[in-house]
């Protein structure tokens, strides 16, 4: 999460000690389940990237502990009310019962500084870690809480080591898991977890909370949360990262210019989007951003009004749709696909993106512009 930004499980982005989150049938599974003791100590929390399984972790982490815990009835609830001193100090990463464990976190060997080796993988040690942590009782709240994010990223020998603790996890603490790839953890281990499915906000419910941020006016709340597809996580990132509406209004620009380019203008583009050390990071940002906005002029071509993601570029959309025809545009959104596909691998990233390049279609020149729906 970047500094400076509203806390989404405080009370600034409303929803209470949920924060944005409270309207998911997530969390008020979650809280249903706190508010009757029902809480299984294994949970998976599943869902696309960014969607705010984090967040939800912590604000179950702070349900879990909240010393003024409620409910929308008044009675004691599982709601976490988000701003009692326990509340706070999960929000703040300083409570001593809430710890998650990521790649290059804490573990229990004293000379290893993973943060150093830039490890991208949860090793044994710091399951190690959590297993010490786990047998104690929990030093200043009511439940240890302890998160796995990304559980995906648990290497094989961390991940059997795990099981043991999944198997009979100690009484007073909770184990949560957070993966978008549910599918790369061990079957032993999905099968020791309840699995909650975290989805995404409805576009008008993550619009109205952007909006009650104070920097963001109402037109920009619309189309973050549209460019987010009700992620939350996505828009704050994008809000923390500067100017989100700009940088996609730049990448699109670029990309509607090299669709009407020639193949030396393409492929040095290709090489532009290549990071410094090879790797495809910038580019991958760039191509989701384009898988959107072809798809949006696939849906104008076809006049489908639905889920339509740039919005504010409404008379770009309208003058380029008519340009290609339907079939081009599907072939060359499986490109992207394929290209995505290829580039998570990070095989050949430039002669990857240069093919790419030039399975763009060209335009051609309008007859008439679409008409949209009324
Ligand atoms: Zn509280
Ligand atoms: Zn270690």
């Amino acid at each position: 999460m970047t500094v400076g930004l509203p806390a989404m499980g405080g009370s600034a982005i409303g929803g209470g000690g949920w924060g944005a989150m409270a309207e998911t049938d997530a969390a008020r599974s979650l809280a249903r389940m706190v508010a009757g003791d029902r809480l299984p100590q294994a949970l998976l929390l599943t869902g696309p990237a960014k969607v705010g399984k984090a967040q939800l972790a912590m604000s179950l982490a702070q349900a879990l502990n909240c010393l003024e815990r409620g409910s929308a009835s008044g009675e004691v609830g599982g709601d976490p009310c988000g701003e009692c001193r326990a509340c706070r100090r999960i929000a703040e990463g300083r409570y001593a019962d809430v710890e998650t464990i990521a790649p290059g976190g804490l573990c229990r060997v004293s000379d290893h500084d993973h943060a150093k080796l830039a490890t991208i993988e949860i090793g044994i040690c710091q399951i190690r870690r959590l297993e010490m942590l786990a047998a104690m009782n929990p030093y200043e709240g009511r439940r240890r809480v302890l998160v796995i994010d990304p559980a995906d990223m648990l290497r094989d020998d961390a991940s059997d080591a795990l099981l043991k603790t999944l198997e009979e996890p100690p009484a007073g603490v909770t184990l949560v898991l957070v993966t978008d790839s549910p599918a790369r953890l061990s079957e032993t281990v999905r099968s020791r977890c309840r699995r909650i499915e975290v989805t995404p906000l409805p576009r008008a419910v993550l619009s109205q909370r952007l909006a009650e941020l104070d920097a963001i006016s109402a037109e920009d709340a619309e189309t973050l949360s549209r460019m987010a597809h009700g992620c939350a996580g996505l828009a704050l990132a994008a809000i923390g990262d500067g100017e989100p509406i700009e940088q996609r209004r730049a990448q699109i620009a670029d990309l509607r210019r090299l669709s009407a380019a020639g193949v030396a203008e393409r492929l040095a583009f290709a090489e532009s989007l290549v990071g410094r050390r090879n790797d495809a990071a910038p580019a991958r940002l760039a191509l989701e951003s384009w898988r959107e906005w072809w798809r949006d002029l696939l849906r104008v071509r076809l006049g489908v009004e639905q889920g339509i993601t740039h919005e504010f570029l409404r008379a770009e959309l309208e003058m380029d749709a008519p340009r290609y025809q339907p079939d081009e545009i599907v072939a060359f959104l499986l490109e992207l696909r394929r290209t995505e596909e290829l580039l998570r691998i990070s095989v050949g990233v430039l002669i990857t993106l240069e093919a790419l390049m030039l399975a763009m279609p060209r335009p051609t020149v309008a007859r008439q512009p679409v008409r949209s729906a009324p």
